[in-house]
């Protein structure tokens, strides 16, 4: 297995669907495979993993209720699974977690998590599922690596649409003109057009953070400052503030 490869917690970002749950088994594969990365399929653990009888591979799901799966992944379901993760695997070299929508635990789970992606037991890996990174509290997600096996995205790095990359070129030249002309030109974007807009922004601006993608010239003072903008933008979106106020917002702030 290549040595990238190598850590204890992944994220798994793409819609929830049956593609996603194969990509997570493909990677589970990967880090019990000892043959080789990509999973080899032959050997006895990844025959099992795809066939989903390895008893080195837990998926954590909602527990169901009586009117369906519960809303959220609770403390008790990571409790018991930080609690076998210090017990040694039963046949592979390593024991993986897959939890299968990490976007519902709640913070008080994700934060029991925390505990052990802090201070992991050299032998278990953790795969988060979720349909986007934001649904993660920043803790849990600054101890994860992305996963190679995203979907529609290419090693990890956000794929960008031209207006967060103009935003962005924008902000790093430092020139307010600049900015200004891009937040007049986007005044007649919709809700969504706009929702998406800063959605993408802060993800791109995470990626550069971590270094998943390079920073234009931004630096680090200034990618939080957007991040904390992106995260502003999408408050007023939830308290019905128009587009048109909102870019007007980010021709005054974007500099700042
Ligand atoms: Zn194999």
């Amino acid at each position: 297995m290549a040595e990238k490869r190598l850590s204890h917690a992944y994220i798994l970002a793409g819609p929830e669907g049956p593609a996603r749950d194969e990509a997570a088994r493909h990677l589970a594969a990967s880090l019990l495979c000892g043959q080789a990365d990509p999973p080899c399929g032959r050997c006895r653990d990844c025959r099992k993993v795809f066939s989903g009888v390895h008893p080195d591979v837990t998926v954590v799901e909602r527990e169901k209720g009586d009117k369906g799966p519960k809303q959220e992944i609770v403390v008790g379901q990571i409790r018991r699974i930080t609690a076998d993760a210090v017990l040694a695997p039963n046949e592979a070299a390593r024991k993986v977690y897959i939890i299968a929508q990490a976007d519902r635990m709640n913070q008080q789970a994700q934060n029991a998590l925390l505990k052990v992606l802090e201070d992991p037991p050299g032998h278990a890996c953790f795969i988060l599922c979720a349909v986007s990174v934001d649904a993660l509290l920043p803790t849990v997600r600054s101890r994860c690596v992305r996963a190679a096996e995203d979907l529609g995205r290419q090693e990890g790095a956000p794929v960008l649409s031209e207006f967060a990359r103009s935003y962005l070129e924008a902000a790093s030249s430092g020139d307010a003109s600049e900015v200004l002309m891009f937040c007049m030109n986007r005044m007649k974007f919709t809700r969504e057009e706009t929702e998406g807009f800063a959605g993408e922004v802060k993800d791109a601006v995470c990626a550069m953070l971590c270094g998943r993608l390079e920073d234009p010239g931004l630096g680090r003072e200034r990618l939080f400052h957007l991040d904390g903008l992106m995260e502003e933008v999408l408050d007023c979106l939830r308290h019905n503030v128009q587009p048109k106020q909102i870019f007007g917002l980010l021709a005054v702030e974007t500099l700042r």
